[in-house]
């Protein structure tokens, strides 16, 4: 049977459903889920409350795209402003708007899980095979790295250090630049023209601007799907009801909405639904260049280095990548203000950005950060930048810095405020001399995970290691907010992996 997308044209009146699984939210975690509960004959029934946005849709204005696309009209932030949230909200999630870099989870990973949050192996090498034929992840030729990401191949290279080339999902990519506004070609292989698209094909009904508001939970058991349409401008719900009474209910709506769908539903697991919240926490040094880099173009964050993810015991490590450079992105990224901005920005062509990210929640006592309720049920983040935090913030702003000089930069700036400037190495004395944190430059996060961890103790844990929620045995949690700590890769694979493992789990508790 083919299923159908619907959109807020379609639902003008109240709608009731039933089905054998209801599944809040279409991104990388729903949609791998929904492909497989479909084809393996359930009903399904998707509600995702962004729209269905198409490669027609993708004006590659930025202007226009991320009010569209991202989390709160793209202006997602910690309680306190210190940290930018870039999230994804339409059909296909954060997968439509993302960078495309693939990695499985790190072995290392798995085994910190394994010692700290008594997961033992996942047995996930078959799934990343599987999601990796479907989404045709492969290597981006290093022989083709644009100028903008070649700063990073090269100056680490020319340090002596570890730098190589990325694999990504695409397929016929055409080099735009422009992955974070949506694929105008269809070159990445996101969740829109993949799983989803084969759920459809086989069955899922999908309900785009829907927002699940609260699930309906009786004794142990959840037993409604509560919704409402939201049009596509509207900050808040404001249409029909849409009620769905499932045999099974999953929630994917991401970290961040997901553990506020649980909290708005009084599901709260003995007070862990929401905490250990992680983010990758990102900082940025901008370059200057003779030669021109215009990094608006070409493969965004095609390579990447892992030198310092390992910092022993007692530091934070990161890894490195270089981001695409949209006028928008790069004005918000460059935390600078007025002349200084627009000079900036009229530089653009010549300009590269490094950003390094924190792989947080590994030390012990870094709990990361918290979900909890504003008063009108919207989520609130509260992340503290921990002085362990700040330290590898130091030490990255520096090493970042080196590569681009050791690139050929003829300046580079950290991103302060009022930025750090160095011509040389000897310049880079200055860093001693300021603060990091929370105000002190800017902070963003693409990789949201945590808020509904796994894990195998049961007082420890929201989620069991088949995704099952603690106590609700007809409720499973199938998307980023699963992971007990951060990677130390970007996480959409690792997302794809587990959602591909869990199809078992859900389809058989129906
Ligand atoms: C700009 C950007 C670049 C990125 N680049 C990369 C990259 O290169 N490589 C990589 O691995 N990762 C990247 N990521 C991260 C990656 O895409 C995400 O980690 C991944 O998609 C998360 O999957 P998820 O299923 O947890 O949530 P999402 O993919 O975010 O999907 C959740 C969906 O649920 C919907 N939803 C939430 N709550 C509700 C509700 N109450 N009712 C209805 N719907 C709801 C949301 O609108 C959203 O569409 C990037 C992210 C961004 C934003
Ligand atoms: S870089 Fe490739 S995958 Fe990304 S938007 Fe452009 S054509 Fe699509």
């Amino acid at each position: 049977m083919k299923g159908a997308i619907h959109t807020w044209k379609d639902v003008t009146a109240p709608v009731e459903l039933t089905c054998d699984v209801c599944i809040v939210g279409s991104g990388a975690g729903g949609a791998v889920l929904a492909a497989g509960l479909v084809e393996a004959g359930l009903s399904v029934v998707m509600l995702e409350e962004g729209s269905h946005m198409t490669r027609a849709d993708f004006t590659l204005q930025e202007a226009e795209m991320m009010p569209a696309m991202y989390q709160e009209r793209g202006t997602r932030g910690t309680a306190d402003g210190a940290i930018t949230v870039m999230q994804g909200r339409s059909v296909g999630g954060s997968t439509t708007v993302n960078w495309t870099t693939c990695f499985r989870t790190p072995a290392a990973v798995q085994q910190h899980w394994a010692q700290h949050h008594g997961i033992d192996d996942l047995g996930l090498d078959p799934h990343f095979e599987a999601v990796e034929l479907r989404l045709s992840v492969a290597e981006w030729p290093e022989a083709i790295a644009n100028p903008n990401n070649r700063v990073l191949l090269d100056g680490a290279r020319a340090l002596g250090w570890e730098a190589k080339a990325l694999r990504r999902n695409v397929k016929g990519c055409a080099n735009s630049g422009y992955c974070g506004v949506g694929c105008p070609v269809d070159g990445k292989q996101a969740m829109g023209i993949t799983y989803l698209q084969d759920a459809v094909g086989e069955g899922l009904q999908l309900y785009a601007n829907v927002r699940v508001e609260r699930l309906e939970v009786d004794g142990d058991r959840v037993v409604a799907v509560h919704g409402r349409g939201m049009s596509p401008q509207a900050g808040a719900p404001d249409g029909p009801a849409v009620v769905v009474r499932p045999k099974v209910a999953v929630s994917s709506g991401g970290a961040i909405n997901g553990p506020a769908l649980l909290l708005r539903s009084g599901l709260t697991a003995d007070g862990r639904v929401g905490r250990r919240t992680f983010l990758h926490p990102v900082i940025g040094t901008f370059a200057r260049f003779e030669h021109v880099i215009n990094p608006f173009w070409g493969a965004p964050q095609s390579v990447g280095s892992h030198q310092f993810i390992d910092r022993g015991p007692d530091r934070v490590g990161y890894f490195l990548e270089v981001p695409p450079l949209q006028p928008m992105l790069a004005s918000v990224g460059m935390a600078q203000f007025g002349a200084d901005l627009r000079e900036a920005i009229g530089d653009l062509p010549h300009t590269n950005a490094v950003l390094g990210l924190m792989r947080d929640g590994i030390l012990p006592g870094d709990d990361g950060g918290t979900v909890s309720l504003r008063p009108d049920g919207t989520p609130r983040l509260d992340y503290p930048v921990r002085p362990f935090l700040q330290e590898a913030f130091r030490h990255a702003f520096e090493q970042m810095m080196r590569i681009q000089l050791a690139a050929g930069a003829t300046i580079v700036g950290s991103g302060h405020y009022q930025p750090v400037v160095a011509r040389s190495e000897a310049d880079l004395a200055e860093l001693d001399r300021r603060a990091y944190g929370a105000h002190e430059h800017m902070i963003f996060t693409a990789h949201q995970m945590g808020g509904c961890t796994m894990g195998g103790d049961p007082s420890t844990s929201v989620v069991d290691t088949e995704h099952r929620f603690r106590g609700v045995p007809n409720l499973f949690v199938v998307d980023g907010s699963v992971l007990p700590t951060s990677l130390g890769v970007n996480p959409s694979e690792t997302i794809y992996g587990l959602a591909h493992r869990a199809r078992r789990f859900v389809g058989e508790a129906v």
